[in-house]
């Protein structure tokens, strides 16, 4: 029985590049084609309504995955996997072979089969190259890929032999357990790195009667140039009248060079998991969200792209869904990013039939960004890259000075608490200046509320936590609750995986806040909870506060949180309350939001090669008797002689919002 009936329709001068199509039991592809993963019978976080848009004809299935849940019985109650998830398209199925590969130690492999834990119950699955064949003709794919033994691309000649000869042995079980049905079925291409086993797998493979052959193996940590040797390697011995299939890859650029050798097909997670991170895929290159830059960019994403998102809205607003990790972000960008591999693949076949293959592939090869990585696979990446990655996560990076860890933003470079030392800092400043001792002997039946603002490595949390345990002899006259605020958990974990250069974290709480949002100390009387989520919001979430750490990032960085329209909110919520709010600026625009909103407004101390920094005091606060030293006449001077007279977030001559720092009664002699 033949299947898939795959025709070339037209080649490129000057390249291997092939343009074809073939029949699946669905639909017919045409090639060549990208074809979106799905491990779970979804792609992430994409409508099948968008996949269908985007042009995709073939979508990618994990046997392994789809074998433990949810497991054969349910997929066959449903039809297989096209009743199952109603897609009316091709599917096609790998093996499980990779996955057997990608959780090493949980593994064994044998001559009958492959041997590995559930990483659902734990229980012992035997996957043989007839139970693979079995199970994928349960699911009902169009195209079953046999059973194979991948490898990482450093192992040894002879452990990759050996690897090669057991794939050989699988493919000829493969085909036979297949039998009659009419389901086609790939046979697989391996031999790591070397050039001679390739061509041997090559050979022999291609002497079985497979619908279509794949390169296997790739995409495991080889180098890109590499990988594109040893797909010129193969492609140039497989038939012409198959279809070819390049497992795994790749980013953009990888597809252009891997077409321009001759495949036709491919399969990657990179379009739905980098736009998880944030990283969009365009016809200007790679254009990563994280990057501060996009904050206010008007016009779509990418300007050639007539995709949904793209239709629809601003880089801005993506930026902004990013930042605050909105789940919709995920799926815009996902969607844009599958769209536009679907759309590369159409122009790509476009210019194989136009005879304009070659001035496209160099022109593309300038565009398409050529620095991706497969993440923590790429073992061609340094020692000492590999190094900073562990001191990396998210948007965040742990720096090293005398022994002692902070925390910086990578995006604008800003480190928290820069000076010195991060703990030093954070006593001083916050729990010392607070007199956060002397007011936990004071008795009062309510616990005194702190609201930590940016807990980021927890430092000043943990200053006064650390505070409190250090001084308590007894039991404390008052409970401390202590809330902090939050909405990017990373530097805290980050700074946890490190605690050889976080002191200040060698202890129960963080790891306990972490997971469960709450620490309690009874013996110290301390509460510590965690509200995740912009302060902007969570603010109303919390017991109103007696005394706020207010330490985000800068106005650079976290810009909205220090605007006159925040500290208004803010000094409504603190207006029947003496309320003392400490914060490490001392920047004019700031004093004067602070004063137009309401706060009164004192000199903090000094700490590292900060002169000053700046204490609120809600007005109750104010009249009540205290030790701060307002800013007063010699401030009002300085102040109508800067140039940041507006306070920040307001406009430069707004009178009624200059008028309320000018006449605010602290400055009435
Ligand atoms: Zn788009």
């Amino acid at each position: 029985m033949r299947r898939l009936e795959f025709t070339l329709e037209a080649t490129a001068a000057g390249s291997q590049a092939r343009a074809g199509r073939f029949t699946t039991l669905h639909n017919e592809v045409l090639t060549p084609t990208f074809m979106p993963v799905g491990t779970h019978a979804a792609v992430r976080s994409q409508r099948r309504e968008d996949l269908l848009d985007s042009g995709a004809q073939v979508l990618l299935a994990n046997t392994y995955h789809l074998l433990l849940r949810p497991g054969v019985d349910i997929l066959q109650k449903f039809g297989g996997i096209h009743g199952f998830m109603n897609w009316p398209r091709s599917v096609l199925t790998d093996s499980g072979g990779y996955q057997i590969f990608s959780l090493p130690g949980s593994r064994t492999i044998r001559e009958e089969h492959a041997e590995f834990k559930s990483y659902v119950d734990n229980t012992r699955v035997r996957l043989s190259p007839e139970r693979s064949i079995e199970t994928q003709k349960a699911i009902g794919s169009d195209i079953m890929m046999a059973l194979d033994h991948c490898v990482p691309s450093t192992v040894d000649h002879t452990a990759a032999r050996s690897a090669m000869e057991l794939t050989h042995r699988w493919a000829r079980r493969s085909l036979a357990a297949r039998g009659d049905s009419a389901q086609a079925l790939f046979g697989i291409v391996q031999g790591a790195r070397f050039t001679d086993l390739r061509l041997e797998s090559t050979q022999v493979i291609t002497e079985m009667p497979f619908d279509g052959y794949a390169i296997g193996g790739l995409a495991v940590g080889e180098s890109s140039a590499e990988r594109e040797e040893c797909t010129t390697t193969v492609t140039r011995l497989l038939p012409r009248d198959r279809p070819r299939y390049l497992m795994g890859v790749g980013t953009t650029r990888d597809l252009l060079e891997a077409v321009h050798r001759g495949v036709d097909m491919f399969d990657c997670i990179l379009p739905t998991s980098l736009a998880r991170q944030g990283v969009a895929f365009t016809s200007l290159g790679r254009r990563d969200l994280r990057r501060a830059g996009y904050v206010a960019i008007e016009g779509p994403i990418d300007p050639a792209c007539v995709c949904y998102t793209c239709r629809t809205y601003s880089i801005a607003y993506l930026f902004h869904l990013h930042r605050v990790h909105e789940s919709l972000s995920w799926q815009l960008l996902g969607l844009h990013n599958v769209h536009f591999y679907m759309q590369l693949m159409r122009r790509m076949r476009e210019h194989i039939f136009a005879g304009t293959w070659l001035p496209f592939y160099h022109a593309q090869r300038d565009l398409l960004d050529a620095r991706d990585s497969y993440g923590e696979a790429a073992t061609h990446v340094t020692r000492a890259q590999r190094q900073r990655l562990k001191r990396t996560r998210g948007r965040y990076e742990v720096i090293v000075r005398d022994g002692i860890g902070f925390i910086r933003e990578v995006n604008s470079g800003e480190v928290m608490h820069p000076i010195d030392d991060p703990a030093e800092e954070a006593r001083l400043l916050y729990v010392e200046q607070s007199r956060l001792l002397e007011r936990l002997r004071t008795p009062e039946d309510e616990p005194l509320v702190v609201w930590d603002v940016g807990l980021g490595a927890a430092a000043n949390a943990m200053a006064a936590i650390l505070a409190v345990e250090g001084s308590a002899q007894e039991h404390p006259a008052r409970r401390l609750t202590l809330v902090s605020f939050e909405n990017d958990m990373d530097s805290l974990e980050l700074a946890l995986d490190h605690t050889r250069w976080f002191k200040h974290l060698r202890h129960a709480a963080p790891r306990s806040l972490l997971s469960g949002h709450r620490w309690t100390n009874e013996t110290s009387a301390i509460d510590w909870s965690l509200l995740r989520g912009d302060f902007a919001v969570r603010k109303f979430d919390a017991p109103p506060p007696d005394i706020i750490f207010f330490d985000p990032f800068s106005i650079k960085t976290d810009g909205a949180l220090w605007t006159l329209p925040a500290f208004r909110e803010l000094a409504s919520l603190c207006a029947h309350r003496p309320v003392e709010l400490y914060t490490y600026t001392y920047s004019t625009s700031v004093r004067a939001a602070m004063l137009a909103a309401g706060f009164y407004v004192a000199k903090g101390r000094g700490t590292g090669p900060k002169a000053e920094t700046t204490i609120g005091l809600s007005e109750r606060a104010a009249m009540a008797p205290h030790q701060h030293e307002l800013l007063g006449a010699e401030w009002l001077a300085k102040w109508r002689r800067s140039d940041a007279q507006a306070p920040f977030g307001s406009p430069a001559h707004e009178a009624s919002e200059l008028a309320a720092v000018f006449l605010h009664p602290q400055f009435r002699a």
